[in-house]
């Protein structure tokens, strides 16, 4: 986990799958539902087996056509890593929130 500089926080853990448009949002107060934003979920696999899970937290419009169709998004190989990595790298790129920051926005949309 990176480390991020908070207004409130100091040096805090980062999380990374925060786009960079919604952390904008965020900060600024104007993402206060679930409706004003986006999780697309991606599952790792191994042949079958499932490795790992993320979300990644963007703005509705950043939301890649292809994962409007397909969410989740399943990897199974490098390639299809590299794919999700170039899909989503300009809006991730920059961004990032504070891990306590982010819980508590979390808590606060009631989306555990
Ligand atoms: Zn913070």
């Amino acid at each position: 986990m990176g480390l991020i500089l908070c207004g409130k926080h100091g040096q805090s853990g980062v999380v990374p799958f925060v786009s960079k448009k919604l952390s904008n949002e965020i900060s600024l107060g104007n993402i206060v539902n679930i409706k004003d934003f986006s999780i697309l979920h991606v599952i790792f696999y191994d042949d079958d087996e499932i490795l790992g899970k993320d979300k990644y937290y963007l703005m509705k419009e950043e939301l890649p056509q292809e994962a409007i169709t397909s969410n989740p998004i399943k990897i199974y190989t490098d390639e299809d890593e590299n794919k999700l990595n170039i899909l989503l790298g300009s809006s991730f790129l920059g961004g990032g929130y504070c891990v306590i920051c982010f819980e508590s926005w979390i808590q606060l949309l009631n989306l555990k």
